[in-house]
């Protein structure tokens, strides 16, 4: 398994495998106590740093295995679904546009309300199916790309997931876009696919340094998972933006 998210001694990595510790031992290990990017809300730093990561991680697959795959832009297959995020994840784009310049403010507005007015006109996805775009997707490229959430940075690339059938019988299944690696031989090998297990313990610990952080409540709906859905997002930037 590449480990793309952490370099952490086996011990802290079971912790953070089986979630035993802390968000704040987490934070530690990694060096995330503050906000890269110095972002208007608070407690965003390890999220901005696991988004940054999982970049980094696609970036490598693509470096090695581009001509095997369809990911550029002008592609926007997987970006024909709804998404629902993390509220962190909600809060990084809002904090993101926070720091935009008049002119770019102008012109992600402009884009947003194109694609609001294109009314969600379905698309074809990756699979082949027609599907309604993202609320984000504007004249085929994402609105929020600087911000977009680590599972929109991770498309691509060989994804591994565990199952188990209740019976103590665990079995590792890799997914991947069908537009890449079409030709036989050309799939990553193991050591390169992503571990989903992993990145969602990541994410649960990133979420909860956001949510210790104490910021203001936002107005959009959360699901009783506390996720939000990307169009509550695109909604309240609208609001921001007007
Ligand atoms: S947020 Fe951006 S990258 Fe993610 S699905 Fe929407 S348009 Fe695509």
């Amino acid at each position: 398994m590449y480990d793309a998210f952490v370099a952490l001694d086996d011990d802290r990595a079971a912790d953070i495998r089986v979630g035993r510790r802390a968000a704040a031992n987490f934070s530690m290990g990694l060096g995330f106590m503050t906000d890269p990017n110095g972002d208007a809300l608070k407690g965003l730093g390890a999220l901005t740093a696991l988004q940054d990561n999982a970049s980094g991680f696609f970036q490598r697959i693509l470096d090695t295995h581009g001509d095997a795959m369809a990911c550029r832009a002008g592609c926007s297959a997987c970006c024909h679904v709804a998404l629902d995020v993390f509220e962190g994840e909600a809060l990084r784009i809002v904090s993101w546009v926070r720091t935009l310049d008049g002119f770019e403010r102008a012109a992600l507005r402009k884009a947003l309300e194109q694609a609001k007015a294109g009314g969600g006109t379905p698309g074809v996805d990756a699979a082949g199916k027609k599907r309604s775009p993202c609320v984000f997707l504007s004249g085929g490229l994402c609105a929020v790309y600087a911000a977009r959430p680590v599972i929109c940075r991770t498309q691509g690339a060989p994804l591994q997931l565990r199952k188990e059938d209740g019976k103590g019988n665990v079995t590792v299944s890799v997914d991947a876009c069908p537009l890449n690696y079409r030709k036989e031989g050309t799939f990553p090998v193991a050591a390169e696919w992503l571990d989903l297990d992993r990145l969602t313990v990541l994410q649960v610990l990133a979420e909860r340094q956001c949510a210790a952080a104490g910021n203001e409540p936002m107005p959009w709906k959360k699901s009783a998972e506390g996720r939000v859905s990307l169009g509550e997002v695109r909604r309240e930037l609208l609001r921001l933006l007007a």
